[in-house]
């Protein structure tokens, strides 16, 4: 990896001090990913032109002697569901193939007027619909550690391209796991904010109640960084938290003395491969070790987050989904009337995954069934979210492993449901709205890295990165080996 891309704080001060520039960070990026995404493919278009003109602003802005903000010149890549004007923005369907947004993402926005480089545009699976990019319309993402396998999903090509060097930072979007389960698969840090936290206007709609963009680094303090960036209350998200958030990076090393942390029961048996279970294990010693009162907790209807999830998910996409008709966006089929034409079009443009979810959420949503399915799933979304406020009562943070286990090989998990297991450690924060992140702690049996996940309250993002912070210095001292 090139030295220079492995720090986005560390490069943004240099780019900053004068001592490299936003364009050769620029150009280093790009010869990497010029030499490895063939066989990678973490990326599905690149955002050349903008770049440069981008970097080129950076450097002009530090030349006359003003303020490049806190991410000067560094590259980042972003997940192909965030609008970016003017490029491909697919959501790795064929569905919308050929369509440019014509506005940018409000998280676009704030990282370039931070001194962000948005070099490209990542691969997933497919309108965000799964844990292993193979979904993607355009071919899957290989895990660059260990090519066999997958980097995990949906946000598999953002989390590639940390992994692989690429750029210190990418986004992803996370609405059952889709950044901290790529994150663990990938030896990366993955960030799953509040919801509400980071806005949602130009992401497109997977399941609009559960959806939040969030970042991937190799580092918690990149991490963070880049989360004080994109956060923050946005008039354009209705459902944007409008009170000002505290800033994660202020009190990032203050470690997590006298903290209560809770590992969570259910999420620590059956289906948790034993060397994920150990690694969470030792990670709960080494935030023992730095102070913290470590004990575990009950958080019973955790287990039931997965079926709730694969109804109201579903639910929501179906809805979101209709607007693919070949009228206002992306490909076309036609047919001899307009009912035709729709159904040419959606039939021709959205894989298999994509349609299983529509179909799901249909019949969920469909009268006579809607209080058995839709109904009852939400009273489980709400049961959990008491169950988690009760558990708060007692603890600071929660602890559990992220994904059940390391990545693996490409094509191993052909049926949906063993796809839809890899979430069921990740999908009951989403399902509650609360903030939780993924830190690499050490390695599995066959080598390839184990994710633990922290969990926090709402808002308490802040308290979530001091303990990730702890967890980053105990692996890389030994305490994961
Ligand atoms: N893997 C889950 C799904 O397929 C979560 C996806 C996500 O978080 N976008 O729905």
């Amino acid at each position: 990896m090139s030295d220079v891309l492995k720090s986005a704080a560390k490069l943004a001060e240099a780019v900053r001090s004068g001592e490299t520039s936003a364009a050769d960070a620029l150009a280093a990026s790009s010869s990497l990913i010029a030499d490895r995404d063939d066989e990678i493919h973490a990326f599905l278009h690149l955002t050349t032109e903008r770049a440069q003109a981008q970097a080129a602003a950076v450097d002009a802005k530090i030349a006359a002697g003003e303020d490049a903000g806190p991410l000067a010149g560094v590259p980042i890549a972003l997940k192909d569901n965030m609008c970016t004007r003017g490029a491909p923005t697919t959501c790795s369907s064929k569905i919308l193939d050929g369509w440019h947004p014509p506005y940018d993402a409000t998280v676009v926005d704030r990282l370039e007027a931070a001194g962000a480089i948005v070099v490209g545009k990542t691969n997933l699976d497919e309108f965000a619909m799964g844990s292993s990019t193979e979904n993607s319309a355009f071919g899957p993402t290989r895990n660059p550690l260990d090519t066999s396998r997958v980097p995990g999903g949906s946000s598999g090509g953002s989390a590639a391209a940390v992994a692989a060097g690429y750029v210190p930072l990418s986004l992803g979007s996370d609405t059952g796991g889709s950044i901290r389960q790529p994150a663990a698969l990938c030896g990366v840090v993955g960030v799953k904010p509040t919801y509400g936290a980071v806005s949602r206007y130009g992401l497109i709609a997977f399941a609009s109640s559960l959806d939040q963009i969030g970042p991937f680094a190799h580092t918690v303090e990149d991490a963070a960084l880049c989360f004080d960036v994109v956060s923050g209350h946005d008039r354009l998200d209705a459902t944007s938290i409008p009170e000002p958030l505290a800033p994660t990076l202020t009190n990032l090393h203050d470690g997590v003395d006298g903290m209560r942390i809770g590992i969570i029961d259910e999420l620590m048996g059956d289906g948790i491969e034993p060397d994920v279970r150990r690694r969470t294990e030792q990670a709960a010693e080494a935030l023992a070790a730095a102070g913290a009162i470590v004990d575990t907790v009950s958080v019973p209807a955790t287990i039931y987050g997965l079926a709730a999830y694969y109804l109201i998910a579903p639910a929501e996409a179906s809805s979101n989904l209709a607007r693919y008709d070949g009228v206002r966006y992306g490909q076309r089929v036609d047919g001899a009337n307009v009912a035709t034409m729709n159904t040419n079009t959606r039939s021709a443009g959205f894989g298999d995954e994509v349609k299983r979810r529509i179909m799901l959420g249909t019949y969920a949503l469909s009268s006579g069934y809607y209080d058995a399915y839709y109904g009852k799933a939400q009273r489980v979304r709400t049961l959990i979210s008491n169950e988690f406020a009760a558990a708060y009562e007692n603890f600071d943070l929660l602890l559990s492993p992220t994904s059940p286990s390391t990545a693996f090989e490409l094509g191993a998990k052909s049926d949906p449901m063993s796809l839809y297991m890899c979430d069921v450690c990740t999908i009951p924060s989403n399902l509650a709205g609360h903030p939780a992140m993924s830190v690499p702690f050490g390695v599995g049996d066959d080598g390839l890295p184990v994710g633990v996940q922290v969990l926090a309250p709402m808002l308490q993002e802040p308290r979530m990165f001091r303990a990730a912070q702890v967890l980053e210095n105990a692996a890389a001292s030994g305490g994961a080996a």
